[in-house]
C-alpha cells in the first residue's frame, strides 16, 4: 500500500516538476523569455511534513481563546483579489491574517475567474475596500502576451480573461518594460470591471476599490517589497490619486511612497 502509495505521489511530483518546467509559467524574476527560477526540490512527503509541522508550531503559539472572537462569523473589512503566484502573500500588509482579510486567489489576479467569491466579499461581508493585487513579474501576464495554445483548456481559459488587457499592449519597446506595463494596465482592467460591478458602493462612499502592484523586483521604484498603488476608484494618474481623498490618513511621504506608474 505505501508502494503504492509512495510510487502515485512520485507520479504527481514529476508532473508537478514538468509543469513547472513549462515556458509559460516559469518563476521568472524579471528575466526575458527564459525560465528564470529554480525548480523545487522539495517532495511531495517533505512537503506535507512541512505543512503539519507548521500547522503545529502555529497551533502551539495561538491559544484556544484566540479563536473565540471569530468562530461564530468572519468580519474583515478587506477583500483582496491576488494573484496565486507564491511569491505574493498578505503578510506584505503586517496583519493579523485571522479574520482580517477576505482572499481570492487565481493566475493574474482577475475578477472574471472568481467573480462569485469577489461578489461575496463585496456584497455579503461586506468589505469597505477592494484590494487588486498584482505584481512585479507576473507569468500569468506574461504566459498571456505570447503563446499559450499548447496549454490545458483550463489554463487557457484563465488567460483568455486577459486578452483585453493584451489588446492595449502596443507591441513597442523592450519585452520587459511592456510586462511590466501589462501588469499595470491588468490591475486598471480589473479595477474597472470591479466599478462595472459595484460602481453604486463606490459612488455612496461605502466601498474603495484599489488597484496596486506588489513590486518585488523596484520595477515601480518605490523599493523592493513595495505595495504601489496605481489605481483608486478608476483614477490612475498619479498625481490625482495623491490628492484621492480615500488616502486622508496618509502622511505625504507615505503617498509619495506608495502611489505611482509604469505608464506616465
Ligand atoms: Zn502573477
Amino acid at each position: 500500500m505505501k508502494k503504492v502509495l509512495s510510487g502515485k505521489l512520485a507520479t504527481m511530483a514529476a508532473c508537478g516538476l514538468l509543469a513547472l518546467a513549462t515556458p509559460t509559467f516559469a518563476a521568472d524574476h524579471g528575466g526575458g523569455h527564459g525560465h528564470g527560477g529554480a525548480v523545487s526540490a522539495a517532495t511531495p512527503q517533505s512537503t506535507i511534513k512541512k505543512v503539519i509541522h507548521g500547522n503545529d508550531a502555529f497551533r502551539h503559539t495561538h491559544a484556544d481563546n484566540h479563536f473565540d472572537a471569530f468562530q461564530k462569523g468572519q468580519s474583515p473589512a478587506l477583500t483582496v483579489i491576488s494573484c496565486a503566484d507564491s511569491r505574493v502573500h498578505t503578510q506584505l500588509f503586517d496583519f493579523e491574517p485571522d479574520n482580517n482579510i477576505f482572499i481570492i486567489r487565481n493566475v493574474g489576479n482577475q475578477i472574471a475567474n472568481s467573480e462569485g467569491s469577489v461578489d461575496y466579499g463585496i456584497h455579503h461581508l461586506p468589505t469597505k475596500v477592494l484590494l487588486v493585487m498584482g505584481h512585479s513579474s507576473c507569468g500569468a501576464v506574461k504566459a498571456a502576451m505570447g503563446d499559450y495554445s499548447g496549454e490545458t483548456s483550463g489554463i487557457k481559459a484563465e488567460l483568455d480573461t486577459l486578452k483585453p488587457v493584451m489588446e492595449m499592449d502596443d507591441q513597442e519597446g523592450p519585452f520587459n518594460d511592456r510586462w511590466a506595463q501589462n501588469v499595470e494596465r491588468n490591475v486598471d482592467f480589473q479595477v474597472n470591471k470591479a466599478l462595472e460591478l459595484y460602481g453604486d458602493k463606490v459612488e455612496s462612499g461605502e466601498l474603495a476599490v484599489v488597484g496596486a502592484v506588489y513590486d518585488f523586483n523596484n520595477l515601480w521604484g518605490k523599493g523592493r517589497g513595495a505595495l504601489v498603488v496605481v489605481n483608486i476608484n478608476g483614477v490612475n494618474h498619479p498625481q490625482e490619486i495623491m490628492n484621492h481623498p480615500a488616502l486622508n490618513e496618509l502622511s505625504k511621504a507615505e503617498i509619495v511612497t506608495h502611489v505611482g506608474s509604469r505608464a506616465q
